[in-house]
């Protein structure tokens, strides 16, 4: 009987006698190993039927309507919570302001908590809104067709929230001895990083979440031509931060124009932003990332990625590699984008005031302060007055790729996913790592669940989907971490 026919066979016997087939501990695969050398039996079984589970739970959490704003975290932290009372976990309601919550539950180790060892699995229970005219189905339907979970939250972020909650309670069904605390969070706010934020639960409740590592999302299993190219774990990420301009002037009628009205101030200084390009910042991890890319691009590209950082042909690089990706310009360099333009109430009037509102990303240890002066220089214009908005996202230090959890993540990672390439990975959107590694957390982004181009970058756009093959392989892949970090063997 081959082995796979066994462990199936046990699976089944176990499963119709009623015992848990799932438990961690009930290690059903003993390998033969070769010359009589035991080998690690694994940790976990067959995570068919959890997945299943899970997606229901995800079903079930896309059609909580978690929009922010407002966000009704309330609905989908309740939600979760009685996930966990069913299992026999006691979950927590965290009040971040009045009427918006996180959800906080804890599974013990066996040895004398150390907050430095435990595990926290995080993930944002908010999601962004949704135009419903381009939506080909219900944004908050939970449908399930054509071998996808659609809607909104399908990938970002509640994929994360289900993985999460099904790893977690892997655990506690096998009654396995945890080597660490194993905390999981549902956050609010993160869209908007505002008030009720992970920067609020780190503020009020640090002590429900005190961890030294965390697992987030920020992270990405590519897929291309149906074959998993590498995984991306996010070990750092730019630094989002707003800039208000405000052209002023003296208005009056449209039909005697002057030369200092401000719609056409603001417009020139628009332009100008909009056609900038900031100096190269290659840091460590983006030198890294490309480095490991190199050998899965095609010729010409991983020709150039191997010399990006080089003097005689490093510019030359990294023109061609910010003209192929967006992604990969904005991870060489700060950028900036205007977004929103506010100027005029009446055709026939000139306006005394215009407004352009700019988002900047920076590069993690450059400044706003530069950046800006760098900008004003270049608009050179004193009509203009500019503010930096004080909400802005703070740098945050790497993540450490020589942490024992990030050597784990990279072979379990790279087992489940056929021996491809795992690559650290800054990400250029924002996510609540920051906050934690500000916070002394090894936070490493990690969304193993295999996704094309296509399908990542309905993430916030239209028609959001998750594969169920790619959530199923998903919570595998987060069940194999977790435990291999967790459990007492
Ligand atoms: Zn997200």
């Amino acid at each position: 009987m081959q082995r796979t026919h066994l462990r199936l066979a046990i699976l089944t016997f176990l499963f119709f006698s009623g015992l848990n087939p799932y438990s961690l501990n009930a290690q059903v695969s003993q390998r033969s190993a070769g010359f009589g050398i035991p080998q690690n039996p694994p940790l976990v079984g067959d995570t068919t039927a959890l997945a299943l589970e899970a997606q229901n739970w995800l079903v079930d959490l896309i059609k909580i309507n978690t929009t922010n704003p407002p966000g009704n975290e309330l609905a989908a932290a309740k939600y979760i919570a009685g996930v966990l009372e069913r299992e026999g976990i006691a979950a927590e309601l965290l009040e971040m302001t009045p009427g918006r919550q996180a959800v906080v539950a804890r599974l013990r180790s066996n040895v004398i908590a150390d907050p430095s060892r435990a595990l926290l699995l995080v993930a944002h229970m908010d999601v962004v809104g949704v135009d419903r005219s381009k939506w080909s189905v219900d944004p908050f339907g939970g449908v399930v067709k054509d071998g996808y979970i659609w809607g909104r939250g399908s990938i970002d972020d509640k994929s994360m929230l289900a993985a999460n909650l099904a790893a977690f309670i892997a655990l506690k069904r096998g009654g396995v001895h945890l080597t660490r605390d194993v905390i999981f969070l549902g956050t609010a706010d993160e869209e908007q990083s505002g008030d009720a934020s992970i920067k609020m639960v780190i503020a009020k409740y640090w002590d429900k979440i005190a961890s030294g590592y965390a697992i987030n999302e920020g992270g990405q299993v590519v897929l291309k031509n149906g074959k998993v190219q590498y995984v991306a774990v996010q070990v750092s990420e730019k630094v989002s931060v707003n800039v208000e301009l405000t052209a002023t002037g003296k208005g009056g009628h449209s039909s005697t124009p002057t030369k200092d009205n401000p719609v056409v101030h603001i417009a020139a200084a628009v332009d100008k932003i909009g056609n900038y390009t900031a100096p190269i910042h290659l840091t460590s991890i983006v030198r890294r990332y490309f480095e490991g890319l190199a050998s899965l691009e095609d010729e010409e590209t991983s020709k150039w990625m191997r010399v990006v950082d080089t003097p005689d042909r490093g510019e030359h690089a990294q023109r061609y590699l910010s003209d192929a990706s967006p992604m990969w310009n904005s991870m060489m360099r700060d950028t900036v984008a205007p977004t929103v333009l506010e100027a005029g109430i009446r055709a026939n009037v000139i306006p005394s005031e215009a407004r352009a509102t700019l988002n900047i990303r920076l590069i993690p240890g450059d400044t706003i302060d530069v950046f800006v002066n760098d900008l004003k220089k270049l608009v050179n214009d004193p009509q203009i007055r500019w503010n930096i908005s004080l909400d802005g996202g703070f740098a945050a230090p790497n993540s450490s790729l020589d942490t024992d959890f990030y050597a784990l993540i990279t072979r379990v990672s790279a087992q489940e996913f056929g021996g491809v390439p795992v690559l650290p990975f800054m990400s250029t959107g924002a996510t609540d790592s920051a906050q934690l590694r500000l916070h002394n957390v090894q936070a490493y982004g990690l969304r193993p669940m295999p996704l094309t181009e296509e399908d990542q970058r309905r993430v916030h756009g239209d028609d959001e989907r998750l594969p169920m093959a790619s959530f199923a392989k998903g919570v595998d892949c987060l069940v194999h971490v977790v435990a291999e970090f967790a459990v007492n063997r």
